[in-house]
């Protein structure tokens, strides 16, 4: 059975089919800037050579149209039609309290996400505009929904409850919901397979450290807390989002700069983080060199991401009290050997050793502690497509 997996942004579209049989990728791809000037596709296809087209790309159809076409393309194809398409397999961002799992799509649940967009008015509408898409090309195959949210449905009332009135979680569904559940979700039963410890037996800390950063305590295999919050600013500092902040700061800068909600919101989500403090780029590769020349805000900024990862993971070790192992993934946290060793270098008082040498691994699976640690330190590149499709084939081959 082959799997299509879409991850439907709002100007951008990426796509892997999987070949079910031994979950492998025949390709992937990327559509970039739809409905804007200089759209373009880019799609690998195993074995072969990477092809691009360049063309007026006005939606979400569209752009599926084309990764369809590429992918039964007699030069740069890899199936001979669409038929071999057999199920298609969606990221959408927030199922809100409807999901705690993933869920074959039908009219009640296209109800639900509609009801949702309030929620995460960025990110659901192009989710919902590519399943629309594609029931509209391909009506006859089955499509599933997998949230980001719902790994994170476990999380109890107390943790997910804000200090505010509760008429306006029971009024508004004010709460925290986080985010990034299918990668801390994946990344910990990966651990689990290198522990050779069932899931169930384990207290584990999943750091998702990409552009997007969160992080998650794991406990028997159930998320039980998580930084992301409401939206995905909550938490740590990201590339350009803010994370934790004073509340009281977005009405303060919003007299003093005169700013609209709109602004504010744009403000806090794309001009602050690591970007607004080292004033370099959100891109942690470009500060990490710039700090190696001597910028001192771009040090600063690489202190401060580190400082408050610490205090997610010591919070974590206490709600959980314990912890047997730290999982480190994404972009920076599979790629950045220094990073990791500046995070794990205080974590001496829970017995973690990071092993120096060990350390010195860029994205793959590697334990990368001491063999007297007492806290294993997991280095997992994550994979929400594989996990995409994988609950898909599940959902699809019982209906
Ligand atoms: P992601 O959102 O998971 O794709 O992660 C993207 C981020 O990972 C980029 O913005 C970089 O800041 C970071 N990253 C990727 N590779 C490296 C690397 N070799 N060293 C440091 N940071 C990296």
């Amino acid at each position: 059975m082959n799997v299509l997996v879409i991850n439907c942004g709002s100007s951008s579209l990426k796509y892997q089919l999987f070949d079910m049989t031994n979950e492998s990728v025949l390709a992937k791809g990327l559509v970039e800037r739809i409905g804007l000037e200089g759209a373009k596709l880019s799609h690998r296809p195993a074995k072969k050579d990477k092809y691009e087209v360049e063309t007026e790309i006005p939606n979400h159809e569209k752009a599926i149209e084309l990764v369809l076409k590429a992918l039964v393309d007699s030069e740069h194809g890899v199936i001979d039609s669409m038929e071999k398409i057999n199920a298609i397999g969606h990221r959408v961002v927030h199922g809100g309290e409807d999901f705690s799992g993933s869920v074959f799509i039908d009219e009640k649940v296209m109800k639900a996400l509609n009801d949702n967009i309030s929620l995460a008015p960025l990110h659901n509408p192009p989710n919902i505009m590519g399943i629309e898409a594609c029931k509209k090309l391909m009506p006859n195959v089955p499509q599933v929904g997998v949230f980001d949210t719902a790994f994170h449905q476990t999380i109890p009332k107390h943790a997910f409850l804000y200090g505010i009135p509760y008429e306006y979680y029971q009024k508004y569904k004010i709460r925290k919901y986080g985010f990034h559940g299918t990668s801390h979700k994946y990344v910990a039963q990966r651990a689990a397979a290198m522990l050779r410890t069932p899931l169930e037996k384990l207290k584990l800390i999943t750091c998702h450290l990409g552009n997007g950063a969160s992080i998650c305590a794991v406990e028997g295999g159930k998320s039980v807390e998580t930084s992301m919050g409401f939206t995905p600013l909550e938490g740590l500092m990201m590339g350009t989002r803010s994370g934790d902040i004073d509340p009281a700061i977005v009405s303060y800068l919003m007299e003093k700069e005169g700013w609209s909600m709109e602004e504010a919101t744009d403000f806090f989500n794309k001009r602050c983080g690591v970007l607004g403090i080292s004033g370099v780029s959100s891109d942690f590769r470009d500060i990490e060199s710039a700090a190696d020349e001597g910028n001192e805000r771009a040090q600063l900024a690489l202190e401060r991401f580190a400082h408050m990862v610490k205090k997610y993971i010591g919070s974590y070790v206490a709600i959980m009290n314990g912890v047997d192992a730290i999982v480190f993934t994404a972009g920076l946290g599979e790629n950045s050997a220094e990073m990791r060793y500046e995070i794990c270098k205080s974590l001496t008082y829970l017995g973690l050793e990071i092993d120096r040498d060990k350390n010195f691994t860029r994205g793959v699976e590697a334990d990368v502690s001491t063999d007297d640690s007492k806290v294993r330190v997991l280095v997992i590149p994550t994979n929400e497509e594989l996990m995409i499709a994988r609950d898909t084939y599940d959902i699809v081959t019982k209906l």
